[in-house]
């Protein structure tokens, strides 16, 4: 079997290029390698990580423990009919680049969650979404194994338990499977969704309204508006959109005449977290190494030598004030290790 990489720098591996390390670092590019890895680790009774392109995890310190990094690879057609194609996709294929290769074969359904980074196997764990869509929309089914017992597992759509931000890989399976392959339902017949944001406006501007325009106009806005994690680390959204009571807003709306929301259901609606940060002052300031992103609420950077303690401190601050100005929970989105 490959032998594990020792004390190995995950600064390339963390998108807040974040100066750690971790005891163990596994490449698998099988599912073989992947449960030999597994083996070894539960012989050697260490702590795991499964890390992928490293987009949405924070890590507070070393890892003190092995780092498995699936690196499978391929896109395969399992079926190809006159109304959708079903790609099986290997974990360890960048995100971005399926929906190129997607798009370039003007199949539909993964256009507005272009530009994405990750691998494709972190995509179910938090269902992606972006301008309209999510994930979900597509996956057909995610396989993978069980970490405990290294037998395969194949859930469908609904067995996924997809929701906002979520997943059953994020609740009942946490910490306890790899995926390594997600299939994909892909349409010939596309209905490209657009009314989001300025989405309508950027394709306008680049003419008709194609599924290779919908791609490039998501590109367009995201280049704008998002800070490139090579210049200034990041990994994208830090909080999710709180779900809150509507009396919560109604009675928010005493103060605040227009708090943006948007219904969930008849009781429940979700707060932007963008607006409650702005609101809170918390835009764009900086507390040494690291801060809120001056044009993305949202978004918290690390302007150099950051350590992810400062970041998670960063964050309680900015947490504590939204509490006490709204009496809104925010809920991470990055997962901290
Ligand atoms: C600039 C920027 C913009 C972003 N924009 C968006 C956006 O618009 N929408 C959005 O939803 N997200 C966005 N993100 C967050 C991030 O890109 C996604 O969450 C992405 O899916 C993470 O992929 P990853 O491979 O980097 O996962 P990692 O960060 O490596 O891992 C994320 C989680 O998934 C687990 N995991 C990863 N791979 C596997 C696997 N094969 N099997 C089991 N568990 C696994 C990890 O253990 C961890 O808990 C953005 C991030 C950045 C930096």
């Amino acid at each position: 079997m490959k032998a594990p990489r020792q004390n190995h720098p995950l600064k390339d591996y963390n998108t807040f290029g974040l100066n750690v390390t971790a005891n163990q670092f596994y490449q698998v590019d099988t599912i073989e390698e992947l449960s030999e890895a597994i083996k070894n680790i539960k012989s050697e009774k260490m702590q795991h990580l499964i890390l992928g392109g490293g987009s949405n995890i924070l890590f507070t310190s070393n890892y003190n423990g092995a780092i498995i990094h699936p690196s499978i690879d391929g896109v395969e057609t399992i079926d190809d009919n006159e109304k959708y194609i079903l790609l099986r996709v290997g974990a360890g294929v960048e995100w971005d680049s399926l929906v190129e290769q997607t798009v370039s074969m003007g199949l539909c359904g993964l256009e507005n969650l272009s530009l994405i980074p990750g691998k494709v196997g972190a995509a179910p764990i938090q269902n992606i979404g972006a301008y309209g869509v999510e994930a979900k929309d597509s996956i057909e089914k995610v396989d993978g194994i069980f970490i405990d017992t290294l037998e395969h597992f194949s859930l469908n759509n609904a067995e996924c338990k997809f929701g906002y931000r979520n997943s059953v890989f994020k609740n009942k399976l946490k910490g306890k499977v790899v995926v390594t392959h997600v299939t994909f339902r892909l349409s010939k017949e596309c209905n490209l969704v657009t009314h989001y944001g300025n989405l309508e406006v950027e394709i306008d501007k680049l003419g008709s309204k194609t599924l290779q325009n919908v791609r490039q106009a998501v590109i367009n806005i995201r280049n704008a508006k998002l800070p490139d994690p090579k210049e200034f680390g990041n990994a994208g959204s830090f909080f999710k959109n709180p779900v809150v009571d509507i009396a919560l807003v109604e009675a928010l709306q005493e103060k605040y005449t227009h708090v943006p929301f948007y219904p969930v259901n008849d009781n429940l609606v979700k707060l932007p977290a963008g607006w409650l940060i702005e609101k809170s002052g918390w835009k764009g300031k900086r507390v040494g190494n690291v801060g809120v992103h001056k044009d993305q609420a949202l978004v918290i950077v690390n302007f150099g030598n950051a350590t992810g303690q400062e970041i998670v401190e960063l964050a309680h601050q900015v947490r504590q004030s939204i509490m006490e100005m709204f009496n809104v929970s925010l809920e991470m989105e990055v997962n901290v290790v």
